[in-house]
């Protein structure tokens, strides 16, 4: 067992004030979480203790980091229940991973009236780059409309599905409401229709554990930095027939058997898609950052941030003048609201300086949005280190707002 107070400490960053000489409160974790102290030390040994490159050279330190990326590539394996290491490619984000995929495998599959299937709770990341693809090909982006409540409509997407359909792309949580999509249920009338389905983790991945086999997805992303780990590394799952057959992500050094002026011949995934040097610190933080997660369980984590959301939605709900958007039964720890009479930018200024984080804005997900006809909303969001006294303070300074400005 452990308790949020103790697993705080395992972060430096709370260790200091914040300039306005607080303690800090940090709730954007759905846009980045901070770092345990391991996976700081993780990259700092990298660079301190044995620095080199990944896959090209036989010396130490080479040597010795290629087996330790390697040996993270199993850990991402692992996390997701993947079959093989060979479906797991680096990337340096989600949004990386989404564009490379758009390229790569959807853009040589996709004609002129076929469609793309994505969601209206997607973040932008999740919309641009297929709806770029599609209006290149002369495709169709067909949305999955949401219901009053934020959640998706499952008979409006079942109906969605036709020979037509050549790619659905959608999320495991939606990062501005909370929202958890069936996934089970999506991929599974996805199958019967033989779509490939592509599943945007960003979000999912730091509370809820993913088995891709079972889930039968056909390509998976997700960031380090939502994870506890560094920024500019991610990764992506793909089933191997389809990593194989698909063409090199993107195109550069340490991908190829034979370079010729008119014919190159490429290695296998999962080398052909990572060309190029990788983001090797980020990598290694990264399997530190599945060390901790690992450490603390999904059961733990999931059982934690579940109660300090449910106290957090009690107390904004007792909250005279504030809605929280999204009437949510399977929600993750993902809160949006609105305060009368107080624009979101202003809560979050006025926080800021009581050492508070939250975020004020659209969250990228301007269609959501317009969904739920709010220009923007006032999000708050939980990580493993999030404790009860902090929502508590929170809210007192909420009220405090609330009397001043209103
Ligand atoms: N999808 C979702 C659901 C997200 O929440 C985010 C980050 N806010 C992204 C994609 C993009 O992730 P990144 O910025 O790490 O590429």
């Amino acid at each position: 067992m452990f308790t949020p107070e103790a697993i705080k400490q395992r972060f430096p960053i709370f260790d200091q004030e914040t300039p306005h000489g607080h303690d800090l409160i940090y709730l954007d974790n759905a846009a980045t979480c901070h770092k345990p102290q391991s996976v700081i030390n993780a990259i700092t040994d990298f660079y301190t203790k044995g620095y080199g490159t990944v896959g090209r050279a036989s010396y130490w330190p080479a040597s010795d980091t290629t087996k330790q990326f390697n040996q993270v590539r199993f850990k991402v394996k692992e996390l997701i229940s993947a079959e093989h290491e060979e479906e797991i490619v680096f990337t340096f984000g989600t949004t990386d991973g989404i564009n490379k995929l758009a390229n790569s495998f959807l853009r040589p599959r996709l004609n002129a009236g076929d469609e793309v299937i994505v969601s209206e709770m997607e973040h932008h990341a999740n919309i641009l780059a297929w709806q770029k693809v599609c209006q290149e090909k002369g495709a169709t982006l067909k949305v999955i409309p949401i219901q009053a409540s934020g959640e998706l409509d499952y008979n409006a997407y079942e109906a969605l599905l036709n020979e037509k359909v050549k790619f659905l792309a959608i999320t495991g949580i939606s990062n501005a409401l909370g929202v958890k999509n069936d996934l089970v249920r999506v991929v599974r009338a996805a199958k019967k229709h033989d779509v490939p389905v592509f599943i945007d983790a960003a979000q999912s991945l730091s509370h809820d554990e993913i088995n891709v086999v079972e889930l039968d997805c056909d390509f998976l992303v997700f960031s380090g930095h939502k994870l506890y780990g560094p920024t500019g590394v991610g990764a992506m799952y793909g089933k191997k027939a389809l990593l194989e057959e698909m063409s090199p992500m993107s195109f550069g050094g340490g991908i190829v058997k034979e370079v010729g002026f008119d014919v190159t011949s490429f290695q296998g995934s999962p080398t052909k898609h990572e060309a190029g040097t990788p983001n090797i610190a980020g990598v290694l933080g990264m399997g530190a950052a599945i060390d901790f997660v690992n450490e603390i369980g999904y059961d733990q984590i999931g059982e934690h941030t579940h109660e300090i959301t449910a106290y957090a939605l009690e107390g904004l709900q007792a909250m005279e003048g504030v809605q929280v958007i999204g009437d949510v039964a399977d929600r993750a720890p993902v809160i949006s609201f609105v305060m009368d009479g107080v624009h979101p930018h202003d809560l979050s200024t006025f926080l800021n300086e009581k050492g508070i984080c939250i975020r004020a804005g659209h969250h990228c997900a301007q269609p959501l949005m317009n969904r739920m006809k709010v220009p923007a909303t006032a999000r708050i969001s939980f990580a493993i280190y999030n404790t009860k006294s902090d929502i508590d303070t929170l809210l007192k300074e909420l009220k405090e707002i609330k009397a001043f400005l209103t």
